[in-house]
């Protein structure tokens, strides 16, 4: 389909993206979206994606998934917005019990909501230093926890996420990661107890506020830590006072085969930030945690004007409805089942693929040059846009840029994740042949 001047729609729509977006703002595509259902959308030019990306992992229920299309259009017909702060609505109340519900732990709850990932991060960091009347906050190496002047300290990554932006905000201290491709696969235990040295030595157990962590890591390259390294961390927060704060932004609603990625290692979260995958692609955020904990606040401490918006909270209604529905935990340990045997046969024929890992639909392979650490980030560039030229999304991570993950929605069928393995098969043939 060509428009004017010989180009095509989405060539057309780019040129004004060039002339009227901040550069600052990145595309992986340059292909622009029309409509999408379920695992697949179709692009301005007629094209359909296989969609192995999920919007960064948001649209677990796959695009304008029903349930989610009509809440949102029968909320926005009643009332768009009335700030929960000023006159409150049913539909705040009903995601926060869901939240308490649904997170791990029995004992009694309390959340608060917000619009994005990275202000459930700040909210979460404020209320654990209200509590507990401490200063510093751990994170680890590869973190990422959003690119707000506070979550930027707490994310790892210099380039893109910090560069030239700070300074940034203090009492932040960062130690190692249990990375078992790339610390020698430690134990659990022992990187645990390497990195509570750390915090004793240098921060001091007396002040810290909170342990952050993710439960398998997002953008620093779906780090999956050895067993018994989560509960090790816990286990020092609680002794320590400290509040131990998870991180499931990218982890949570479904996404590895559990509610929450904490739930694999029984591991009870004092808070628990979410967004992503909990509304269906509308923006939404969370923290829940600890009734003594999120209640220690003084009213009127924590809010925002559009935090728990009524056609959010409609929609993560839907989507948790769909989840529960649909049983997409076992959606998602059916992609693991199907998938990670085909990424272990390419494993074993492309050398450059150093490790298959992650949980549920949340799986990735790091990229090395064969029989090294050494990590190749050209070739997994090369492999994404050999998948995008055969009509496949699929996105890249990891602190070194050498990493392929796949967040498929997880209502995809085992016919659409079989096409999507044989397109990243041949890209890999293809890119290795280069
Ligand atoms: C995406 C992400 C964030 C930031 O969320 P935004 O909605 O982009 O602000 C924070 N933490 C983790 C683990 C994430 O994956």
């Amino acid at each position: 389909m060509a428009a004017g001047g010989g180009r095509t729609p989405s060539e057309e729509l780019h040129k004004r993206r060039t002339a009227a977006v901040s550069r600052g703002v990145s595309n992986m595509l340059t292909s622009y979206v029309d409509h999408g259902s379920g695992a697949t959308f179709t692009d301005v030019d007629g094209r359909e994606w296989l969609d192995f990306g999920s919007g960064i992992a948001v649209t677990s229920v796959g695009h304008a998934a029903p349930r989610v299309v009509e809440a949102v259009r029968a909320q926005v017909e009643r009332f768009a917005h009335t700030c929960f702060m000023v006159a409150p609505y049913e539909s705040y109340v009903a995601v926060c019990e869901q939240l308490n519900e649904l997170t791990p732990g029995t004992h009694d709850k309390r959340s608060a909501l917000f619009n994005s990932g990275a202000e459930a991060v700040e909210n979460a960091v404020k209320i654990a230093r209200h509590y507990t009347g401490r200063p510093a906050v751990v994170v680890f190496d590869h973190a990422y926890h959003g690119r707000t002047n506070l979550t930027m300290a707490l994310t790892a990554k210099n380039m893109p996420y910090k560069h030239r932006f700070g300074p940034f905000a203090g009492e932040v201290y960062r130690v190692p990661m249990s990375y078992p491709l790339r610390d020698g696969g430690l134990l659990g235990s022992v990187a645990a107890a390497q990195a509570i040295d750390m915090i004793e030595k240098q921060v001091g157990a007396s002040n810290v506020a909170a342990v952050l962590i993710e439960p398998i890591q997002g953008e620093g390259g779906f780090v999956v830590p050895a067993p018994g390294f989560l509960p090790a961390l816990s286990a020092w927060a609680t002794q320590a006072g400290a509040v131990f704060i998870a991180d499931e932004i990218q982890t949570g609603f479904c996404r590895t085969g559990d509610w929450f990625a904490c739930s694999h290692e029984s591991v009870v979260p004092d808070l628990i930030t979410t967004a992503k995958g909990i509304a269906g692609g509308l923006p939404l955020a969370a923290v829940t945690g600890r009734a003594e904990i999120m209640d220690a606040v003084h009213p009127g401490g924590l809010g925002g004007t559009y935090g728990g918006n009524p056609v959010a909270c409609a929609a993560a209604l839907a989507s948790i409805e769909t989840m529960r529905e649909e049983d997409l935990n076992a959606a998602a340990r059916r992609v693991e089942s199907v998938m990670v045997p085909r990424l272990r046969v390419l494993a074993a024929r492309h050398a450059a693929i150093a490790d298959v890992r992650g949980r549920g639909a949340m799986l990735a392979v790091e990229l090395n040059h064969p029989g090294t650490l050494t990590p190749h980030p050209e070739l997994a560039a090369a492999v994404a846009k050999a998948c995008h030229e055969a009509g496949l999304l699929v996105l890249t991570c990891g602190t070194y840029g050498n990493v392929f993950r796949f967040l498929p929605p997880l209502v995809i069928s085992d016919e659409q994740l079989g096409a999507g393995l044989d397109i990243i098969d041949a890209a890999f043939t293809e890119a290795t042949a280069r």
